[in-house]
């Protein structure tokens, strides 16, 4: 008779049971008469051994560390004395019956038994595959989706809708660069990856769906610079008829929640989270993202931080995306003023003093999500290009779209975008949210495993109408 494959996690219900197991060989001890073998599948490891007469023995001596088998195997109680408390299925063992090898494994390029941040970086994003397998790494990807689940279930219960948004589109301002796609058929013609999906989402608030949200692939071609990804995951959301309490009052419950249910040992420093404002912070810390936490040594300690009250334009610098006027956006060009600094903007005085609605979220030092109020009648929203020197040519171009459709009855409304990389890190304990992207591409923008980015071929260049006149090797 068949028996079906039981998951490892499932086997302390089966104590005198036969068995059968699929998945790999974690360890292999040779102790000469008896073999013990541990194996692993998706649920966990247990413990398993050939005892000296076992017809399992000759595969059991000539197996390797991370084959793929099929155990069938009886599973024991262990004597009291091999009880390993707080171990999974420490108190239970597999007497191994038979081994089929579903599949052989060479010797791996680096060992994933323990902890694999000690190994060169390259060689885990090369192997990543193999990187995956050890289990802080199992442990950090299946909790990034038990939190993406946490957050869409509770957003949806308070009747948020996701919605996808365009990847192939025209470049969004957000202070960065963007990809370029060629055209085809439209040769000549590219489209742009998405920075954000900003105006969207400001689109599906004109559209009427009032609340919405998605978690957002967002790309954006910066330089190496830190700890960064040049494709990363917002948690993005936006309102009809909110002002930025509401927005601040969401996001802090649905943070508080999520601790609370995903995260039960951590505790967050203060709630309701404090706040502070841009130039407050500034003079008390000297940056807009302070790390106030009472006790850095603590692993579990969160540290909310609110800041706002941010200046809405700076001076440009030569190099600036826009180099266009003197005046740029700091935030997001689509974010609105202050009520009190309203008619200052509108009057277009006294520039570098109006403060706009942006709201940053700071977590332990990090900026984990901002977001703010926007401009939703064309006319204001015209004058912030106006401020950044934007001729009417220009901005008719750029925006028009967004101008016309604000015209047709635009709600007030607002929004906010968390880097969920970032804050899965700071949850799990990371220093890097390369510890938290199953494919993790390194700090210079390469995919070692497939080899993105990579050379096309003629055909493709002349397909796309697309002449490469300089190459970086
Ligand atoms: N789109 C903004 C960003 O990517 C966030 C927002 O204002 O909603 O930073």
């Amino acid at each position: 008779m068949k028996i079906n494959r039981i998951y490892i996690n499932k086997l302390s219900s089966k104590i005198g049971k036969q068995v059968v197991i699929k998945g790999w060989v974690k360890v292999r001890r040779d102790q000469g008469k008896m073999v013990f073998l541990d194996f692993r599948d998706t649920t966990g490891v247990v413990q398993g051994v050939i005892l000296p007469k076992s017809g399992a023995m000759d595969v059991g001596k000539n197996i390797r560390e991370e084959c793929v088998v099929e155990v069938t195997g009886k599973v024991n109680e262990r004597p009291e004395r091999n009880k390993k408390p707080n171990t999974q299925n420490g108190d239970i063992e597999l007497e191994i019956l038979k081994i089929i090898v579903l599949n052989f494994a060479e010797v791996l390029p680096f060992p994933i038994d323990g902890d694999t941040r000690e190994v060169n970086e390259s060689t885990r994003l090369k192997y990543r595959y193999l990187d995956l397998r050890t289990s802080r790494m199992q442990k950090n990807i299946k909790n990034r989706f038990k939190v993406q689940n946490f957050v869409r279930n509770y957003l949806s219960e308070q009747n948020f809708i996701e919605i996808e948004t365009p990847i192939l589109s025209v470049p969004t301002p957000e202070g960065s660069r963007s990809f370029i796609v060629p055209h085809r058929i439209w040769k000549g013609d590219f489209y742009a990856l998405p920075q954000s999906p900003q105006q969207y989402k400001q689109l599906l608030m004109t559209a009427g769906f009032e609340k919405y949200f998605q978690f957002a692939r967002c790309m954006r071609d910066e330089d190496a610079r830190g700890d960064r990804q040049a494709e990363f995951t917002q948690l993005d959301m936006e309102l009809a008829f909110v002002d930025e309490e509401d927005i601040m009052q969401i996001n802090e419950q649905l943070l508080i929640e999520l601790i609370k249910k995903q995260y039960p040992e951590k505790q967050i420093q203060q709630i309701p989270f404090p706040r502070i404002t841009y130039a407050g912070a500034m003079e008390k810390y000297g940056n807009d993202r302070p790390d106030i936490r009472e006790d850095k040594n603590n692993p579990n300690l969160l540290a909310f931080l609110w800041v706002v009250d941010f200046p809405m334009f700076e001076k440009t610098e030569d190099e600036n995306v826009d180099g266009t006027g003197e005046w740029t956006f700091t935030h997001n060009p689509f974010s609105k003023p202050k009520d009190e600094h309203l008619k200052m903007f509108m009057n277009k005085e006294n520039i570098g003093n109006i403060l706009t609605t942006q709201y940053d979220i700071i977590l332990n030092g990090f900026e984990i999500g901002g977001g703010s109020i926007r401009n939703h009648k064309s006319e204001a929203l015209k004058k912030t290009f106006e401020i950044m020197g934007y001729t009417d040519d220009k901005i008719e171009k750029n925006f028009g779209h967004i101008l016309e459709a604000f015209s047709y009855g635009a709600p007030p409304h607002g929004g906010i975008a968390w880097g969920f990389d970032r804050l899965i890190m700071i949850l799990e304990n990371e220093l890097s949210i390369r510890e938290v992207i199953p494919f993790a591409k390194t700090g210079d923008g390469k995919d070692l495993i497939l080899g993105a980015p990579a050379q096309i071929s003629d055909k493709q260049k002349k397909e796309l109408g697309v002449k490469i006149t300089k190459i970086n090797t």
